[in-house]
């Protein structure tokens, strides 16, 4: 009977029970001989002192946040400890426990990032073959003045942080404060002038006294920033010199090959040094002779060019590959190698070509990759190719320009043709309306056109010609609308753009930072509008609303409903968010576009297949 009603008591009082008989003499009919009270209350206490370690033991042990008995435990005794030394002691251990969260989180990131690094090296064939490697910076006959040579380190650095510029890597050359200071020729600085040029922007101040000292560098900085004139002022500087030293004969040269992803930003940067070139023979300095390789034009008139001796090539990725395999140019005397928007190549597929392209150098080169973002990708891919680097930073890489208004809306996707129309109402023009699908972008055109609206529009499904009339017309305020691709996204410089409009969220933050840079451009500030919807995936809106964050904008309530990595883990070590892709919302662990990558590799899809959709393009 005893043992009966035993079994049907509840568990705690089944434990308690257990505990007992294993403690009480029970003999073999049960019965229970008689404990003194002193006896009993004695047994009493020591069982509650042995429960009460139990229990500290657990929670030392999970380290989580189990409730210590405060006031009065289930045996109603009082607690020695404090309420205040308790909560002191169960907030070390949450502590403890949140870094050995860190921690883990940590070693799988750099677990990821080790099986993702490049190793194969950035080299030619023949120093590879030769176990070549260049372990000093080329040297250059550009010095800074001597008052700037000779002056403490510490007022280089109260220049670099008054204009927030942040430099890695040894010996980094002194900030140069105005553009005589850096020795151009004055044809230069008067064409500087003209364009309303006075005062060097600060990756200016910092990137251009590095090139022209022969430094390798990683540039980052911006869109709109003036990274352009921070790789072709040099090159054109050392072109001069050369030809000075031995006027190029035929067939001879490039001396510096500025490598872009996309024919439109070649092109642009090609008329940048065409137009210093041009003012400097003028004022009699040497004629030297740039070219532009895109494809989309004969290759005829470049191989002209090239035949006569040529200073300065600007080329895309797959001309250059083209005439370099038909002999057409060589690399041999080039010492000067630029890679623009240099995360943009890697992403649109030209790794490979680019190490191609590498493989034809004869000897050392300097070697300057620029770019608004980047990411570890990039970094690794750039390691074996730079020797020394000095990186200039102004801004975070992969920020957005503080000079865009960023405004996010929901707008449904059958909605947002109808509400384009009401958001160009927003600004004057010129407006820039992005999409990443050629269709959309054809279709958004005609519509607009149908409504009056003076547009144009650009994507990889058109003719060069027709691509290059409608950025003319574009730029020179015949049309109020361009409607484009991403093609449109990538460092090209449309003065006064007023508004983006993100008819399409991109699937990439990277492009998004990219797509708002062209407005806000040189100090002025511009709006960006994008339209979202329940078709864009979180991690994209989760980068976006970190991104907004960041930029101080304001956050619109759908996306400040979405759960986000607490701050702690988003600003993980020295990266924040993401180390491959940038996003700010996630880390490398769940980065959607290095699964997507890695996805590709594993069903063993062809490179060319899988980029074709997007390397088409341009
Ligand atoms: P980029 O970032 O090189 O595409 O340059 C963006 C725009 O800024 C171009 O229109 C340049 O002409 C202009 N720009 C470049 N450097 C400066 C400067 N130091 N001061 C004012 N505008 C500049």
């Amino acid at each position: 009977m005893k043992r009966s009603s035993t079994q049907s008591s509840s568990d705690n009082s089944s434990k308690r029970r257990r505990s007992r008989s294993a403690s009480d003499i029970e003999d073999e009919d049960g019965y229970v001989p008689y404990v003194s009270v002193k006896e009993r209350k004695k047994q009493e206490m020591s069982k509650l002192l042995s429960y009460r370690n139990r229990r500290l033991q657990v929670v030392a042990n999970e380290g989580d946040t189990v409730q210590e008995p405060a006031e009065d435990d289930d045996f109603g005794t009082r607690s020695k400890v404090s309420l205040l030394d308790q909560h002191s002691e169960l907030k070390k251990k949450a502590e403890a426990h949140k870094v050995s969260e860190m921690d883990k989180q940590r070693q799988e990131e750099e677990k990821i990032l080790h099986s993702i690094q490049e190793t194969r090296a950035l080299m030619s064939v023949g120093e590879l073959a030769k176990g070549v490697v260049y372990t000093e910076p080329l040297k250059t006959g550009w010095r800074p003045p001597r008052y700037i040579r000779e002056a403490p380190e510490s007022k280089h650095e109260r220049i670099r942080n008054k204009w927030h510029i942040l430099t890695e890597g040894e010996n980094i050359p002194p900030p140069v404060k105005t553009f005589p200071e850096m020795k151009l020729p004055r044809p230069i600085i008067d064409a500087l002038k003209k364009k309303g040029i006075t005062q060097p922007t600060p990756i200016q101040i910092q990137g251009i006294p590095a090139i022209l000292s022969g430094r390798d560098m990683i540039g980052i900085a911006f869109t709109g920033s003036g990274k352009t004139l921070v790789f072709t002022l040099p090159i054109i500087m050392f072109s001069l010199e050369q030809e000075k030293v031995m006027p190029f004969g035929k067939s001879e040269g490039p001396y510096g090959l500025i490598i872009c992803p996309s024919r439109e930003l070649a092109n642009q940067t090609h008329e940048v040094i065409e137009n210093f070139t041009t003012v400097l023979s003028a004022a009699g300095f040497p004629s030297l002779r740039t070219v532009l390789c895109i494809g989309g034009i004969a290759m005829k008139a470049q191989t002209e060019i090239i035949r006569s001796g040529v200073h300065i090539v600007v080329a895309t990725p797959g001309r250059l590959m083209g005439l370099l395999e038909k002999k057409i140019m060589n690399l041999e005397v080039c010492r000067y190698l630029v890679l623009d928007e240099a995360d943009r190549m890697i992403d649109l597929g030209f790794e490979e070509d680019i190490r191609t392209i590498f493989s034809y150098f004869k000897s050392q080169r300097q070697t300057c990759l620029f770019s608004a973002t980047m990411p570890k990708k990039i970094q690794n891919f750039a390691r074996s190719a730079l020797v020394k680097p000095v990186t200039v930073n102004v801004g975070r890489a992969g920020a957005a320009s503080l000079d865009v208004i960023q405004e996010v809306e929901y707008v449904k996707q059958e909605a947002k043709v109808v509400y384009l129309l009401e958001c160009l109402q927003k600004t004057p023009p010129p407006v820039l309306v992005f999409s990443e699908k050629k269709a959309e972008v054809d279709d958004i055109h005609e519509y607009l056109l149908l409504k009056g609206v003076e547009a144009v529009s650009i994507h990889g499904g058109k003719d060069q010609e027709e691509r290059q009339w409608a950025i003319k017309e574009f730029r020179a305020r015949s049309k109020d609308v361009l409607v484009a691709t991403d093609i449109a996204s990538k460092g090209l410089d449309f003065p006064e753009i007023q508004h983006v409009i993100n008819y399409d969220m991109p699937t990439d933050i990277e492009n998004y930072v990219h797509r708002i840079g062209r407005t806000g451009r040189s100090g002025k500030t511009g709006i960006a509008t994008t339209f979202v919807n329940k078709l864009v995936e979180e991690s994209v809106l989760r980068d976006l609303k970190a991104l907004l964050m960041e930029a101080k904008q304001k956050v619109p309530p759908f996306l400040l409903e979405l759960d986000s990595l607490s701050s702690d883990m988003l600003e993980l070590g020295d990266d924040k968010g993401c180390a491959y892709c940038s996003g700010l919302g996630h880390r490398i662990t769940e980065c959607p576009k290095l699964e997507a990558i890695q996805q590709q590799t594993a069903s063993s899809i062809g490179r060319k297949d899988y980029l074709s959709n997007s390397a088409a393009d341009w």
